[in-house]
């Protein structure tokens, strides 16, 4: 049995670890198990906050320029739009999986437009001293819709709702904490160079992916993603198809339903060299996020900026989306080579 705490390989099953003296005790094998889910939820965290804190550089800049011409449902509207989608891309971008990426941008977009619209209605009708509650409500929402996407291949009603009610709690309390903070700064430090001012408000963005992805995070460890494992078999079977499909799967290859087993880790093959993987697998997230920033501000620009210019500030709006997309594009290929050397680094 390998050893939780040094990764040792004890052959036979023991009491005790060979080479840490590690006592495999229900008890201690659960504190290993904690600490995984631990590392499970502040993985997406972590992504969560990194994808929020990027959007809402973006998202003041967005709204600054279109409440020059724009309405005030427009200006609601597309930066919800914004946030949403960057925040509902992040499970995908972790897995990995392009239709999931998307699928999460879509959802969470049209919750976050959604919600800034709801947010715009009732702005001037709430007393200013809840406004605070206003702001819960708007990403509250949004984060109901991004919940809802993990669990929506599951099938399961009970799972989606999980997933809807945990991303309404995580979304309301991030926006909560993150925009009372965001106004203590302002109000603590009123005068502050243009790259101070995008850093506090990127930070508001941060805080809210936090608290919506560990909580969303935390609904998908404990209930949503709940598996049964498999020990004897070499293969995961479908419980809607019946086809088998390989242990590493996470998807039935031939109906796509999601697959209610899980293989033991010993069986997997897994990498020694967990921790040098994951950092490949972080450089990789940061590669699809490169990708998903570059597609979100191009669109945005493309559909907002626009339309609503003339003249020479298109040509610059064009020249602005073609280096846009450049940059994108250049820091999508420099993620992936790190992450690729890595790759190759510890294939040897
Ligand atoms: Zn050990
Ligand atoms: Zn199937």
């Amino acid at each position: 049995m390998k050893c939780p705490s040094c990764h040792y390989d004890n052959i036979t099953p023991v009491n005790y670890c060979g080479r840490c003296r590690m006592s495999f005790t229900p008890l201690s094998l659960a504190v290993a198990r904690w600490k995984e889910h631990l590392y499970w939820i502040l993985r997406r965290a972590c992504a969560g906050s990194t994808s929020g804190f990027i959007a809402w550089f973006f998202i003041p800049v967005v709204s600054r320029i279109l409440s020059q011409t724009g309405s005030h449902f427009l200006i609601f509207g597309l930066t919800g739009f914004m946030g949403g989608a960057f925040l509902g891309a992040v499970d995908g971008m972790v897995e990995e999986s392009t239709p999931k990426t998307i699928r999460g941008a879509i959802v969470g977009g049209l919750g976050g437009l959604l919600g800034g619209m709801v947010f715009q209605v009732f702005r001037n009708l709430v007393d200013p001293q809840y406004i605070l509650w206003l702001i819960f409500l708007y990403w509250a929402i949004a984060g109901a819709f991004i919940g809802t996407v993990s669990a929506w291949w599951e099938q399961k009603r009970e799972k989606i709702l999980c997933g809807a009610v945990s991303g309404f709690f995580g979304g309301g309390i991030g926006a909560y904490i993150g925009s009372s903070f965001h106004a203590y700064l302002v109000q603590e430090i009123p005068t502050g160079t243009w790259l101070f001012q995008r850093f506090t408000e990127a930070l508001l963005g941060g805080i809210i992916g936090i608290a919506l992805w560990s909580a969303i995070a935390a609904a998908e460890r404990f209930f949503i993603f709940q598996r049964r494992t498999i020990d004897k078999q070499n293969h995961k079977t479908c419980d809607r198809c019946h086809a088998k499909n390989e242990l590493a799967s996470w998807y039935c290859t031939s109906c796509g339903s999601v697959l209610q087993e899980s293989a033991p880790p010993e069986k997997l093959n897994l990498s020694p060299f967990s921790t040098l993987q994951q950092v490949s697998a972080m450089l990789r997230f940061l590669s699809r996020l490169s990708a998903a920033t570059g597609f979100i501000a191009g669109f945005v620009s493309l559909f907002v900026f626009i339309p609503n210019y003339a003249g020479m500030e298109q040509l610059v709006t064009i020249i602005v989306i073609v280096v846009i997309a450049l940059l994108s594009y250049a820091l999508q290929i420099l993620f992936s080579s790190l992450s690729e050397t890595i790759k190759v680094y510890i294939s040897k």
